[in-house]
């Protein structure tokens, strides 16, 4: 899981899901990263 810290938008794994904390600059204040969901539509 890729996290984004919200402070200096640095992005990180996190380690440790129980305690996850910017590697950079110690901000708590993270977003789960997660990948853009592609939506599929049918046309028929
Ligand atoms: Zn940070």
């Amino acid at each position: 899981m890729n996290y984004v810290c919200s402070d200096c938008g640095k992005e990180f794994d996190g380690l440790d899901s129980d305690f996850i904390r910017c590697l950079y600059c110690d901000s708590k204040v993270l977003f789960k990263k997660t990948p853009p969901i592609l939506k599929t539509f049918s046309t028929d």
